[in-house]
């Protein structure tokens, strides 16, 4: 394989998710959340660039790959920058997953996965939209360069419309910034009626997320000692804090009749379906 890779997060021990390719189509993202983590590995990680051209490795890969997996579009940026609007790059992709018959599970926070609905809704495709908090202000603050949650829960909502299966992500959660139930609920109500699934992950902090964070929310530096379990690179919060946000949570999404999963947390107690959305890839 030369342009797809098997989707391995650092050999995380917490990960379980199935066996699976991943490919980003740009490199560096423009949505510069706070939280990010790749900006620890990537260098001018919100800066995006073109990757040199790839489609002809990428028709090849798709020709030897084993398509009882799917491709995830993409892991550490989002595949619908701006610049996407002109290059087509991701659409381009799309149509050739499409030709060869890979199934392709879409993470994204931006409307324009829009743009392509009438190509998704002809393959194996699942969207993945993540919506941190459903307050704008916040989100603008969490995520300054991505579109607001309204927009982004509006795209969903016509995805869904064409038959195209959602899932909703709330990743990552952060203690003191967006864990009120009254703000899941409100999540909930507006994506139950379409969402397929609800995915959550507490935030697994880094260095540089945690000084960016606290530039911007000062009163996160208060939650820093509860960061105390190394996995990895990453720090997470303690397992009992973890496993308290995580059951509330589901506890809400149950009551709009949806299933939930976490995503690398070691919880698998909590997950009633595959934990990235993949489960719906064949409908
Ligand atoms: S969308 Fe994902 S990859 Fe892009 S800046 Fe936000 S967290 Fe990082």
């Amino acid at each position: 394989m030369r342009v797809l890779r098997f989707f391995d997060p650092w050999k995380g021990e917490l990960c379980t998710c199935p066996p699976k390719y991943t490919l980003n189509p740009y490199t560096g993202c423009a949505h510069r959340c706070l939280y990010c983590y790749i900006s620890s590995f990537i260098p001018r990680a919100f800066e995006v660039r073109e990757k040199p051209p790839f489609f002809s490795a990428l028709i090849k890969d798709l020709r030897e790959c084993d398509k009882s997996l799917y491709l995830s579009l993409s892991n550490s940026s989002d595949p619908y920058p701006p610049v996407e609007r002109e290059r087509g790059i991701t659409q381009k992709v799309l149509e050739l997953c499409r030709s060869e018959g890979m199934p392709v599970l879409i993470l994204t926070k931006s409307p324009l996965v829009l743009r392509d609905a009438g190509l998704l809704s002809k393959m194996q495709a699942v969207v993945s939209m993540t919506v941190t908090t459903p307050d704008r202000a916040k989100a603008q603050l969490l995520e300054p360069g991505a579109p607001s949650p309204q927009e982004r829960l509006h795209a969903c909502a016509l995805l869904a419309q064409r038959g195209i299966p959602v899932v909703l992500r709330i990743d990552p959660i952060i203690p003191g910034i967006n864990d009120s139930p009254e703000e899941w609920l409100q999540l909930l109500k507006e994506a139950a009626p379409y969402a397929k699934q609800i995915i959550a992950s507490t935030l697994k902090l880094r260095w540089d997320t945690a000084k960016r964070l606290s530039r911007v929310f000062p009163k996160f530096q208060k939650t820093l000692p509860f960061y105390s379990e190394k996995r990895g690179n990453s720090l997470y919060l303690e397992r009992r804090i973890r496993f308290t946000l995580l059951s509330s949570l589901r506890e809400i999404v149950h009551s709009f009749s949806l299933p939930f999963s976490t995503c690398r947390e070691g919880f698998l107690e909590l997950n009633d379906c595959k934990c990235d959305g993949s489960e719906f890839l064949n409908q």
